[in-house]
């Protein structure tokens, strides 16, 4: 990637971006033309033949954000948001920790997990020793149930069993039978349900119980990424504060976020803004992502902040973010959207370990942008400047109109749809 014709990106007119993206080698001439003609959309057939009753593409803003440095590669990182100020954050969040080395990564194996959950059994504890004995009968039955993902190297690998109360007392009423599955580059969740109705005939034969519930579990902690940035005091420093008063108040913010549920939830949601932002422009599924995050957020039995800041024996900054990404590079809707398949032209075509490790970083990004300027000039002023331009479309503004209705609202002092209309009404008078 030729990063030289990136700078000040978001400074250069639409089509200059575009054109920029197409010098570096970020996309290829004819993802380039595409753009340029603005054919990011579904066809009309596509998307009837991907959901029921459909009646029209919904649209949301595509862009990318900038300046990553993920395991020392260079990355553009596509995403599809509605919300402004993410990408300009993510990409300035990016730009400091690029300045002292960029993301370091780690991912774990991609084991996704399937269960079987059986009712009507009388000696649980018995159901439950007869099926571990069957351990490798189960696998492979599991695996003759989708051959094609034993071919690629994947399948059901383990299995374990856990007894279930139907309350929260500790006499058991269900057995739940776990597959541990290597889905390979898909996010697997068809896959995986495929494997568990495939299985669960076999395992009520064993347990004489009745299979209930036979589905993959969004709560995917064997597919884990990490992503860890340090950040030198000396880029922390803002014309209000020193570097290590940033730094320590970043460290406390985390505090707050890890004893105190109602900021851990806004502290996680802006770390989702840029990571949704993302699985959404790669055609992931987001529901799954966001179900299992937020179920890893509260592991401790308490809802608590995903990242950590700390800071090392050279007094500089380091913050952690380890995130469940149950996502894929193929499967679902990620070969047939053309949004998606540029998203995945623009991160370079990566594996579905490499795009876990892009999303924990963007999340990690994100989460520093926020509260970096949360614990210093507050996060009004830069979201609010950049929200000025929708609430100027709100207020009708048309063309050259929106951009010096937003520059007025900046200096408004209430900055609402009301003092918009009334720049409007008066701009050229
Ligand atoms: P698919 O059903 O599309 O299956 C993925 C397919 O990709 C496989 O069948 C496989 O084909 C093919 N493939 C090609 N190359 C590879 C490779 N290298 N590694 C793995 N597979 C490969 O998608 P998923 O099973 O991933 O399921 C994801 C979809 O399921 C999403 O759309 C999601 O929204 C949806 N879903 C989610 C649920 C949930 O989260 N609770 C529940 C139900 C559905 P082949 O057969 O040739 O191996």
């Amino acid at each position: 990637m030729d990063t030289s014709q990136l700078a000040k990106f978001y400074k250069k007119s639409h089509l200059e971006k575009i054109n920029a993206l197409e010098a570096a080698g970020v996309i290829n001439a004819e993802d380039a033309e595409n753009l340029r003609r603005d054919q990011l959309d579904l066809s009309k057939e596509t998307g009837d033949h991907m959901i029921e009753n459909y009646l029209a593409n919904y649209s949301l803003p595509f862009g990318v954000a900038m300046n990553f440095i993920i395991d020392e590669q260079e990355m553009v990182v596509p995403m599809a948001i509605e919300e402004p100020s993410v990408i300009a954050a993510a990409s300035f969040a990016a730009k400091i920790i690029a300045s002292s080395g960029g993301f370091t990564t780690a991912v774990s194996d991609r084991l996704m997990i399937g269960q079987v959950t059986l009712k009507g059994i009388d000696d649980l504890p018995a159901a439950a020793e007869t099926v571990l004995s069957h351990k490798e009968a189960i696998l492979s039955r599991a695996n003759e149930a989708h051959p094609s993902i034993v071919k690629r190297g994947g399948g059901a690998k383990n299995m374990d069993v856990r007894l279930l109360s139907e309350d929260d007392s500790d006499s058991p009423t269900f057995l739940s039978v776990h597959l541990h599955v290597d889905t390979k580059e898909a996010m697997g969740a068809n896959i995986i349900n495929t494997l568990m109705e495939g299985i669960a005939p076999y395992i009520e034969e064993l347990t004489r119980g009745t299979a209930l519930l036979r589905i993959l579990s969004n709560y995917s902690t064997e597919c884990l990424a990490t992503s860890t940035c340090t950040i030198p005091v000396s880029k922390l420093s803002t014309p209000q504060f020193s570097g290590d008063v940033v730094r320590d108040r970043i460290i406390e913010a985390t505090q707050i976020a890890t004893v105190d549920p109602y900021r851990a939830v806004t502290h996680n949601k802006g770390i989702m803004n840029g990571v949704d932002a993302v699985v959404v422009a790669t055609g992931n599924d987001w529901r799954a992502v966001e179900a299992g995050v937020h179920a890893y957020a509260s592991r401790s039995g308490q809802y608590r902040s995903l990242t950590k800041w700390t800071k090392n024996e050279a007094g500089d900054l380091v913050g952690t973010l380890t995130l469940p990404l149950p996502i894929g590079t193929v499967g679902g809707s990620i070969g047939i959207h053309p949004g998606a398949k540029l998203a995945h032209a623009i991160l370079g075509h990566p594996t579905a370990k490499q795009l876990e490790s892009v999303l924990a970083s963007v999340g990690l990004a994100q989460n520093f942008a926020a509260v970096r300027a949360l614990v210093t000039e507050g996060i009004q002023k830069g979201h609010m400047g950049l929200h000025a331009r929708s609430l100027a479309i709100s207020a009708g503004a048309k063309g050259e109109q929106v951009q010096r209705v937003a520059d007025r609202l900046k200096e408004a002092p209430h900055k609402n749809l009301a003092a918009a209309k009334d720049i409007l009404n008066n701009l050229d008078k």
